[in-house]
C-alpha cells in the first residue's frame, strides 16, 4: 500500500498501547515495589521502637532492683557489723552488677543530649552514693578495728577523714548508719530514681513517638500500596478491553467476512485496519482479475460475442429443456476472397461488422455466438416456426447493410441456415440448420433458409 493511504488510516497503534502500558505497568510496580520495602522498614522502626521500650521497662526495674539491694546489704552492715553483708555487697557491686548493667544498656540507647544528661545524672549519684557507702562500711570495719587485708579493695583504699579517724568506737558505728540511714542518703538515692524516671519517660515518650510516626507512615504506605494496586488493576482491565476491542473483535469480523469470501470491515486497532485495507485492495484486483478472466473464457476476443465454447455449454444448458427454439447457422459469403483481396485486418473489420450487426438485429434475450473462422450462431429461445418471416427480415437487413458499406468496407453478405426446436437443443437441431445454411450456399448465397420438418427439405427465401 502507498505510503499516503498508509497515512490515511486513523485508528490505535496496537504497538504503541502495549509500549505505554509496559511503560506505565513498569513504573507502578517499581512505586509499589518501594512502597512495600518502606512500609517493611515502617513496620521494623514500630517493632524496634516498642522492643525498646520493653527493655527500657526491664532495665529501670533491674536499677531499682540493684541499687535497693546495695542499699539493703549496707544498711545491714551497718546494724549487724556481719561481714557477709559487705560481701553481698560487693558481689552485687561487682559481680551481678545488675545496676550498673542496666545503666550501660540505657546508655546504648540512640537518645537526645537532654535525654541521656539524665542518666548521667543517675550514674553521678549513683557513682557518689556508692562511695558514701563504702565510707559507711570502712568506718564500721575501722570500729570493729577489722583486719584490713581480708576486706574488698574499695574499703581498704578508703581514706577516714581526720575528724572520723578520732571519733569513738560508737561515734563510728552512729556516723556510719547516719550515712547510709540519714536524709542526704535518702534525698541522693531518690535524686537517683528521679533522674531514671525522667530518663525512662523520655524514652518512653521518644518511643511513643517513633511507635505514632511509624504508624503513621505505614498507614499512608499502605494507603498508597492500594492505590497503586487499584490503578494496576484498572490497567489490566483497560488492557483487556483493548485486547478485545483492538484484537479479538476485529479478528472475529474478518474471519466472518473471510468465510463469507466478502471484503473484511476495516476494524480495530490500525494493524487491524491496514491489513484490511491491504486485503481488500488485493480483493479488489482478483475479483476484477477473475471477472476478466471469466469473461475472455466466455468471450471471443475479435468480435466481443460469446465464443464456441460458451456456446457449447449454451447448447448443453438448453439440451431437452420445455421451450421452443430457433438456431441460425450465419456464414459470410466468399469471405476467402475478402482476405485475398483486401487483407486479413480488413477480414477482422468485416467479422466484427457481422457480429455487431447480429447483435443489434435480435432481442437482447438472443445469443449470438462465434462458433467458427467466418461462422456464426444465433440461438433464439421462445421462437417457433411461425416467426420465420421475421427472421427472414431481420437477415435481409443484416445483408443490406453489408452488400451496402460504408468506410471503403468490401461488399459482402451472408448466408444463414435456420432449424427450429419445440423441445429445447437437441443433437439434430444444429444439423438441420446447418443442413440448411448449405442450401442457401447452393442455391447462390446471400439468403436464408428454414429446415423444413414436415418434409424434410429446405426451401431458399428469394432476397431482392
Ligand atoms: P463460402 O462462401 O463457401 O463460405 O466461401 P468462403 O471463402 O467464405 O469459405 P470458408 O467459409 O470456408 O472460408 C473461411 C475463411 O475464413 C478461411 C480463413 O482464411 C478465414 N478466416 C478464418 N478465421 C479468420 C479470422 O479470424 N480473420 C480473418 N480475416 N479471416 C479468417
Ligand atoms: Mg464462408
Amino acid at each position: 500500500m502507498e505510503e499516503k493511504s498508509k497515512k490515511k488510516i486513523k485508528g490505535i497503534k496496537i504497538r504503541n498501547i502495549n509500549i505505554y502500558m509496559m511503560m506505565i505497568s513498569c513504573i507502578l510496580y517499581i512505586f509499589l515495589i518501594g512502597a512495600t520495602i518502606y512500609a517493611s522498614d515502617r513496620y521494623n522502626a514500630m517493632i524496634s521502637a516498642t522492643e525498646d521500650y520493653i527493655s527500657c521497662e526491664r532495665d529501670a526495674s533491674l536499677i531499682m532492683e540493684g541499687s535497693d539491694y546495695l542499699t539493703e546489704q549496707v544498711r545491714l552492715y551497718t546494724i549487724t557489723m556481719d561481714i557477709e553483708c559487705m560481701k553481698d555487697y560487693f558481689t552485687e557491686a561487682y559481680t551481678v552488677r545488675r545496676r550498673d548493667q542496666a545503666l550501660e544498656h540505657m546508655r546504648s540507647f540512640d537518645v537526645e543530649e537532654e535525654i541521656e544528661s539524665y542518666l548521667q545524672t543517675a550514674l553521678d549519684y549513683s557513682n557518689r552514693l556508692m562511695t558514701d557507702e563504702i565510707y559507711a562500711m570502712k568506718l564500721i570495719t575501722a570500729a570493729l578495728e577489722i583486719d584490713e587485708e581480708s576486706l574488698p579493695e574499695d574499703v581498704k583504699n578508703m581514706e577516714l577523714t581526720e575528724k572520723d579517724r578520732m571519733l569513738e568506737q560508737e561515734e563510728m558505728i552512729a556516723q556510719a548508719r547516719e550515712i547510709v540511714f540519714g536524709s542526704s542518703y535518702q534525698e541522693m538515692k531518690a535524686l537517683i530514681t528521679d533522674n531514671i524516671s525522667y530518663f525512662i519517660d523520655s524514652i518512653v515518650d521518644d518511643t511513643l513517638k517513633k511507635q505514632q510516626n511509624s504508624a503513621l507512615d505505614l498507614k499512608y504506605t499502605m494507603t498508597k500500596q492500594q492505590i497503586l494496586i487499584s490503578i494496576l488493576f484498572i490497567e489490566n482491565i483497560l488492557m483487556f478491553l483493548l485486547i478485545i476491542l483492538l484484537v479479538i473483535k476485529p479478528l472475529k469480523i474478518y474471519i466472518e467476512n473471510i468465510e463469507d469470501k466478502e471484503k473484511l470491515t476495516v476494524s480495530g486497532s490500525y494493524e487491524f485496519k491496514y491489513l484490511a485495507l491491504t486485503y481488500n485492495n488485493i480483493y479488489e484486483l482478483n475479483t476484477a482479475n477473475e471477472a476478466k478472466l471469466s469473461y475472455r473464457a466466455e468471450h471471443d476476443a475479435l468480435t466481443g460475442i460469446i465464443n464456441r465454447g460458451a456456446f457449447d455449454r449454451l447448447r448443453q444448458f438448453l439440451k431437452n429443456k420445455q421451450i421452443p427454439i430457433a438456431l441460425l447457422i450465419v456464414d459470410v459469403d466468399k469471405f476467402k476472397t475478402v482476405n485475398d483481396q483486401y487483407g486479413h485486418e480488413m477480414g477482422d473489420k468485416v467479422l466484427k461488422k457481422v457480429a455487431k450487426l447480429l447483435v443489434e438485429s435480435f432481442r437482447s434475450s438472443d445469443y449470438a455466438a462465434r462458433i467458427g473462422g467466418d461462422e456464426f450462431a444465433v440461438i433464439l429461445p421462445e421462437v417457433e416456426e411461425d416467426r420465420k418471416a421475421v427472421i427472414e427480415e431481420k437477415i435481409k437487413k443484416i445483408n443490406n447493410v453489408l452488400t451496402n458499406p460504408e468506410n471503403n468496407m468490401p461488399k459482402t453478405s451472408v448466408s444463414v441456415g435456420v432449424a427450429f426446436s419445440s423441445s429445447g437443443f437437441n443433437d439434430d437441431l444444429y444439423k438441420k440448420a446447418d443442413a440448411a445454411l448449405y442450401v442457401t450456399k447452393e442455391r447462390g448465397r446471400q439468403g436464408c433458409s428454414f429446415y423444413d420438418n414436415g418434409s424434410d427439405t429446405e426451401k431458399k427465401s428469394e432476397e431482392s
